[in-house]
């Protein structure tokens, strides 16, 4: 086999830019056996799981009492031993799997161990058993031992739950693979906040044997497995011409965006993390067109008012004047909040969702709008309503918004109106949009695409189906546009529709002119639409 065919090349789709390259780090897999692979893989996964077995006996060993300690530093030696280490390697390069080689050299030793006369020694034979064990349970069971995470690590599962994914320490790993999952995901929103490359709906991905070389690329949706030499070369390549390109668009950070004949765009940001806002630089951006508020609710906790206050300000500073806004709680559908969002829906996504649920807990909506009235106080500030349907909602909303304000005015706070929106999410509310007396609209085009096609968002299987270029959904975005034109306000769009460069001509000649986009997005959105012609 020539050294370029035992590459195998997974496609997936693309969730969050960049690449990824170093060692397959299986989460939640089950221990099905793995195939054989070159010499080279097996050298790559035996070094992967020594290296991870040396880990975890460190880690044993700074917990140990002097006695464990002593045991493990014997068992910690070993794998260090190159007269065990030697026979090991040379079996693998001769063609042996990398755990069958293990045993092997290990079974050797163990019995002459056993077989000595010295009861102190053959007592070592326990501590070679242990050993051999946790190494060979590496290689295999991936997912059954804590799992020091390597540097660079990709991290390859079937399903990864946001709080999941905030327990991963990406200062160390270095992107994420999933076999299920949308790029409209939170995940996936939460990968690409944080600049981490993933990618989504790789099928067969959980074949992979933890600790292969693997290779990431967040742009073209591919995770390609081979050895660490093979990708190497690779990498280099392909983050040589990242580089290039990335140097291309980062001259359009700081300009305002504007067409090809000057007509100025605005361009804000999508903020999930406002932990993420330390290392942005709010002059890339006209503001934040979407502040997602989960994250304040992650731990199924109500925070207080202050709490909330403390952070909607931290954020409104930041922004140093430009428009901030902020979406109250989408709780429910791919969004649950243990506590708060209804269990046993049939189906969460046209459930009790978004502002429905805020309705239904009028105290902690109200909790939420006065927190946002007196963030107002600092810079303007916008409140948005997710996943409304029917302008009564609107009306019901304003009503608890105009009581937080005379609650704030009573107790003689420091507050001020926030202007009220909607998210048009739903073909309901993009058909009527001219009906709704809201300040201003912003599409969520993330759900409109899953309501308007009926095609869930985290599926897959239906990503050639669940198509933002469907003219249904064009239609309904250009008529929300129109609608706002009419009404004299703003129609803005905070979908991930708007942080995809290709998207942007199709955006623009429907009449958009407020994107609000994920902010690794920002240079390539301003030089889109840089070239786009104003007709
Ligand atoms: C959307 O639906 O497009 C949106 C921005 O909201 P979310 O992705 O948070 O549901
Ligand atoms: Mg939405």
């Amino acid at each position: 086999m020539s050294e370029s065919s035992a590459l195998r090349v997974l496609q997936g789709l693309p969730a969050s830019g960049g690449l990824a390259f170093g060692r397959c780090h299986m989460l939640n897999s089950d221990s099905s056996p793995r195939e054989l692979g070159l010499p080279d893989d097996e050298m790559d996964i035996f070094e992967a799981a020594r290296s991870e077995s040396e880990s975890e006996l460190q880690r044993l060993i700074e917990q140990s009492d002097e006695l464990g300690g002593e045991i493990l530093e014997f068992q910690a030696m070993l794998l260090e031993d190159d007269s065990i280490l030697g026979p090991v390697r040379s079996r693998i390069s001769k063609g042996e799997p990398a755990d069958a080689a293990w045993s092997a050299v290990l079974d050797g030793e163990i019995s002459e161990y056993e077989e000595m006369e010295s009861e102190y020694l053959a007592a070592r034979a326990v501590d070679l058993k242990d050993l051999r064990e946790r190494v060979l349970r590496s290689m295999a069971e991936p997912g059954s031992v804590q799992r020091e995470i390597d540097c660079g690590a990709v991290i390859v599962a079937d399903v990864l739950g946001p709080s999941a994914f905030l327990e991963i320490d990406w200062t160390r790993a270095g992107g994420l693979a999933l076999g299920r999952d949308s790029a409209t995901g939170h995940v996936a929103i939460l990968a690409r906040s944080r600049g981490v490359p993933m990618i989504v709906g790789v099928n067969g991905i959980c074949d992979i044997a933890h600790g292969r070389a693997v290779l990431l690329d967040g742009d073209a949706g591919t995770l390609t497995v081979g050895s660490s030499r093979q990708l190497s070369k690779r990498h280099e390549q392909l983050a040589d011409r990242l580089e290039k390109n990335r140097a291309a668009t980062a001259s359009f950070s700081f300009s305002p965006a504007k067409t090809k004949a000057g007509r100025r765009i605005t361009v804000s940001i999508n903020v999930g993390d406002p932990a993420a806002l330390v290392s942005i630089d709010p002059k890339i951006c006209d503001g934040i067109g979407l502040v997602r508020t989960e994250f304040l609710f992650a731990r199924g906790e109500l925070p207080s008012e202050d709490v909330q206050t403390r952070q909607y300000r931290r954020i409104v500073n930041w922004a140093q004047g430009r428009p901030v806004t902020i979406r109250t709680l989408d709780a429910g559908g791919d969004k649950p909040v243990p506590g708060l969002t209804v269990d046993g829906e049939s189906n969460p996504f046209l459930g009790t969702r978004g502002l429905r649920l805020s309705l239904l807990n009028p105290d902690s909506f109200k909790t939420q709008l006065r927190a946002i009235a007196r963030a107002a106080a600092l810079g303007p500030v916008k409140a948005m309503l997710p996943m409304v349907t029917a302008t009564s909602e609107f009306m019901l909303a304003r009503e608890h918004l105009d009581d937080a304000l005379a609650d704030l005015e009573q107790d003689g706070a420091r507050y001020a109106r926030p202007e009220l929106g909607i998210m048009v999410e739903t073909p309901a509310a993009a058909l009527t949009a001219g009906e709704w007396p809201t300040d201003f609209y912003s599409i969520g085009s993330n759900d409109l695409v899953q309501y308007v096609t009926a095609c869930a968002r985290d599926n897959p299987d239906l990503s050639n189906l669940s198509d933002p270029m469907h003219p249904a959904v064009l239609e309904l975005i250009g008529r929300t546009i129109q609608a706002a034109n009419r009404r004299g306000v703003e129609a803005s769009l905070c979908g991930e529709m708007a942080s995809m460069p290709s998207m942007v001509p199709v955006l623009l000649s429907l009449g958009l002119e407020a994107f609000s986009v994920d902010p690794s997005n920002v240079a390539q959105v301003k030089m889109a639409i840089a070239e786009f012609e104003d007709a």
